[in-house]
């Protein structure tokens, strides 16, 4: 049989980097497989839902590498859909129309926790038989027995028969809640294997039950891990960027990110750790997820990322950041290169190359260094430039001091106190601009002198 999976994003939010990791594992899984992936926008919550999520979650998908078979496929324009099964759920007496007030539920709740008892719905309305144009709810009446089924990852998982009530499965006949859509889609889809975060395990028996009453198929059911931050905490707004478009923002590659995303509560049997999306989906199996929660190490996306930025050439970085293919550019690059993380880096780490930072004369002087010292020292270094010969500069170093010498042409050629050595800014400047800066860089020091 062909497998057959989704993912199925709710357009409430940026795309999370834990829906992300969950659209990877299905993309995974379904290229392991030979199978179709499916995007479906949950937006049933109306309220909530908007066209721009939509659209953000398409791009970061798009942006990622994720590529889907069908799709996207909005909830919101199958009403007509989730109607027909909905009137055939209350025909058949497998649903009712509910019409009991907020306080009254609330009333009930109350009681109900005062006794010790786990609140649920007591199916009051369940024997009134409201007719079709009723104004209230729609409840399904949950079967009383327990509910099981074997998860992919967790194996054998059963909920007690008597915990949850009569669910409610729409607030309209044009207007289905999230359980219910959901196993009607999944039907409708042919969906073989539901792969989804930890989260959606409480739905999991909500769902079969409304599988079982319609006549549904039981698709396979594996639980993702959750994402958890550095403190073992749940990911969270509060304490990490959680929306996709913020990493890429941050200059984070696509191909790191899902290399990143994809050992977050999965690894390969030999612990290889670089691997491209291709080789990936050759060994993938729900087997390898892990029960427990999946770190999100800033750490290792930050040594992901700078290992695929060293792999690309100059020229595919420029392209990249949007830089002109330059000579010049391209020196610049692979000067920031060896120490970037992301690709904000070539901006931020290579700005002193485009514009010299202000820099106060004292920083020009290493350690007790006279003005006057520093000054004759730079007019070597300018001596040597102007005949073309920057390669007589290490030799110059030994003859006159290396912190004598490279200090104050490093802060004249670079403005700052840290940054790559002298010789490899020099480089990347050109003669013109390192004279320049040069020339400045006495100015400065005849000021103090
Ligand atoms: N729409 C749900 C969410 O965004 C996904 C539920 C599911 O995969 O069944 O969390």
């Amino acid at each position: 049989m062909e497998v057959r999976v989704r993912m199925a994003p709710s357009p409430t939010g940026f795309l999370h980097v834990g829906t992300a990791r969950t659209a990877l594992f299905n993309w995974l899984f379904a290229k392991k497989n030979g199978g179709k992936l499916i995007l479906r926008i949950e937006d049933t919550d109306l309220a909530r839902s908007t066209p721009e999520f939509e659209k953000d979650i398409v791009e970061q998908l798009e942006w990622l590498g994720i590529t889907w078979n069908e799709g996207p496929i909005r909830q919101s324009e199958r009403l007509d859909l989730y109607e027909t099964h909905l009137k055939r759920l209350l025909d058949e007496k497998k649903a009712y129309w509910c019409t009991c007030t907020k306080d009254e539920l609330e009333a009930k709740r109350k009681e109900m926790l005062e006794s010790g008892i786990a609140p649920r719905y007591d199916g009051a309305c369940r024997e009134k038989h409201l007719g079709q144009d009723s104004k209230g709810v729609i409840r399904f009446v949950m079967p009383e027995h327990a509910i099981g089924f074997t998860d992919l990852i967790r194996g054998h998982i059963e909920f007690k028969g008597d915990m949850i009530g009569d669910i409610v499965i729409a607030k309209s006949l044009k207007e289905p809640l999230y359980n219910f859509a959901v196993v009607v889609d999944d039907e409708d889809m042919k969906i073989t294997h539901v792969i989804r975060g930890e989260d959606g395990i409480a739905n999991t028996p909500k769902q079969l039950a409304l599988q079982a009453a319609l006549g549904f198929r039981h698709p396979h059911y594996a639980h993702l891990p959750l994402i958890l931050d550095a403190s073992r905490a749940k990911m969270s707004k509060r304490n990490a960027a959680t929306a996709l478009a913020e990493y890429r923002a941050a200059g984070y590659l696509p191909e790191a990110m899902m290399n990143f995303l994809a050992l977050i509560g999965w690894h390969p049997e030999d612990d290889k750790e670089i691997m491209v999306p291709e080789e990936i989906a050759k060994i993938f199996t729900l087997e390898r997820v892990q029960k427990g929660g999946g770190a999100f190490s800033l750490e290792k996306l930050n040594w992901m990322n700078a290992h695929y930025l060293r792999a690309m050439s100059d020229a595919a970085i420029a392209k990249r950041i949007g830089w002109e293919d330059s000579g010049k550019n391209r020196r610049i690059i692979a000067l920031v290169k060896p120490r970037a993380e992301t690709l904000n880096d070539f901006a931020t780490h290579g700005a002193f190359l485009f514009d010299l930072p202000k820099y106060e004369p004292e920083l020009l002087l290493w350690k007790d260094m006279a003005p006057g010292a520093a000054k004759a020292s730079l007019e070597h270094v300018i001596a040597l430039v102007e005949k073309g010969d920057a390669a007589g500069i290490p030799k110059l170093a030994e003859e006159r001091g290396r912190g004598e010498t490279f200090w104050p042409l490093r802060v004249a050629l670079s403005g700052l106190k840290e940054s790559p050595g002298p010789i490899e800014i020099l480089d990347a400047l050109g003669t013109d601009e390192s004279l320049r800066r040069l020339h400045l860089a006495i100015g400065k020091l005849e000021k103090i002198s």
